[in-house]
C-alpha cells in the first residue's frame, strides 16, 4: 500500500545507539520497509554513542548493504543519549528529522501520523507516552513524581510523558543546531525553541532486545538537569523562605521581649533569655537565606548568559 504525501520531501531518522547490537538490523528493516512505501526520500542516521558491543559493526554492515539510505556516526566514547542525538541532528541535511530510540519502544507505525501533521504545517510533532507496558515501579512513579515536582518547583505546566520520539522540521533543526549549552535535555530544548507544535499520544512498546541503559542515577541526573536548566524558581523559594523566617521570628521576638521587659510579663509566659536568643538566631538564619537567595539571583543571570542561547528565533518573514 502506498501512501502519497502531497509534496516529495526528504526526511532523516536519527537513532542514538548504545549497546543495541540485537536491535539494529531488526529496527532498520522495520523502518526502511515502512518508509520505502511512502512517497518520500529518507535516510536513517545511526549514532553510535560509544557502544562496547557489536553495534558499530552492525551499523557499518547496514550502511554497506544500503549505502543510499543508511548513514552512521560513531562518537569517540559514551557521551549519553542527549549528546548522541545532537550529533545526529547536526548531520541532517533533509527537510525534517524524526528522532527515535533504537530498542523498538517507539512505534514505527506512528510515523504516518507524524508525517501527516507535519504536512499539515506543524514544525514539531511530539510523541507523548501514555503508558509503558513493562516499566519498572521506580521509573513509572519516579517520572510521575518528577512531573509533579516540576510543576511545583518550575512553575510550568510540563506535559507528563513527553518523549524524544518526535518529528522536527528543518527550521527547528537549524535553530537547535545554534544552541551551544553543554548540559542539555533534547526534548526540553526543542520545546524551548517554540514553533508550531502538536502532540500525539502513543503507547510505548516493550524493548525488542537488551536492557535499558538508563540507570536510576542517570535518570536522576537528567531530572535535576531538567529542573535546573529551565527554572530558577527554587532559588527564589529559598529567598522567600528566608524572608518568612526572619519576619516571623522578628515579630515574635519583639512581642515577647516587650511583653517581658517593658510590661513586666502580664501574660505570665516567663519567657527565658535563651528562648529570646533562639529567636534571634532564627532571625539571623532567615537573613542568611535571604542573602543566599540574592546571590543565587546573580548566579542565575550569569548562568543564563553562559547558556548563550539565541536571543530570539524567527519563524518566518516576508
Ligand atoms: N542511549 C544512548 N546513549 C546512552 C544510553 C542510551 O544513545 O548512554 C540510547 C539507547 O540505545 C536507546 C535510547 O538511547 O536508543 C533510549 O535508551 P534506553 O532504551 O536505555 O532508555 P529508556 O527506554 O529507558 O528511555
Ligand atoms: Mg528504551
Amino acid at each position: 500500500m502506498t501512501k502519497k504525501s502531497p509534496i516529495n520531501k526528504t526526511i532523516s531518522v536519527i537513532i542514538p545507539v548504545f549497546n543495541e547490537q540485537e536491535n539494529l538490523a531488526w529496527l532498520h528493516d522495520k523502518v526502511a520497509k515502512y518508509l520505502a512505501d511512502r512517497d518520500l526520500d529518507f535516510e536513517i542516521i545511526f549514532v553510535d554513542d560509544g557502544s562496547n558491543d557489536g553495534s558499530l559493526a552492525a551499523m557499518k554492515q547496514l550502511h554497506t548493504q544500503n549505502p543510499k539510505t543508511v548513514r552512521y556516526l560513531a562518537l569517540s566514547r559514551n557521551f549519553g543519549k542527549e549528546a548522541a542525538t545532537s550529533a545526529g541532528l547536526s548531520a541532517v541535511k533533509n527537510d525534517a528529522a524524526i528522532i527515535m530510540d533504537a530498542d523498538g519502544q517507539h512505534p514505527v507505525e506512528l510515523i504516518d501520523t507524524f508525517l501527516e501533521l507535519w504536512h499539515a504545517g506543524n514544525d514539531v510533532v511530539v510523541g507523548i507516552r501514555t503508558s509503558n507496558i513493562n516499566e519498572g515501579f521506580v521509573k513509572k512513579y519516579g517520572s510521575k513524581l518528577f512531573y509533579a515536582m516540576l510543576k511545583v518547583i518550575g512553575g510550568k505546566t510540563a506535559v507528563a510523558g513527553t518523549t524524544d520520539f518526535r518529528l522536527i522540521d528543518r527550521k527547528v533543526i537549524d535553530s537547535f543546531n545554534q544552541l551551544t549549552e553543554r548540559n542539555r535535555v533534547t526534548r526540553n530544548l526543542i520545546d524551548w525553541l517554540g514553533y508550531q507544535r502538536v502532540e500525539v499520544p502513543f503507547e510505548a512498546a516493550e524493548r525488542h532486545a537488551g536492557q535499558a541503559a538508563y540507570s536510576f542515577q542517570k535518570l536522576l541526573k537528567l531530572a535535576l538537569n531538567g529542573i535546573v536548566s529551565h527554572s530558577t524558581r527554587p532559588l527564589k523559594v529559598i529567598a522567600l523562605l528566608g524572608l518568612l523566617i526572619s519576619t516571623l521570628s522578628a515579630i515574635l521576638g519583639v512581642v515577647l521581649a516587650a511583653q517581658k521587659y517593658i510590661f513586666g510579663d502580664p501574660l505570665g509566659l516567663s519567657v527565658t533569655g535563651s528562648a529570646l536568643l533562639a529567636l534571634f538566631v532564627t532571625f539571623l538564619v532567615g537573613i542568611v537565606l535571604v542573602c543566599q537567595g540574592l546571590l543565587a539571583l546573580y548566579i542565575e543571570s550569569v548562568y543564563y548568559e553562559t547558556q548563550n542561547r539565541p536571543l530570539y528565533l524567527i519563524k518566518e518573514s516576508s
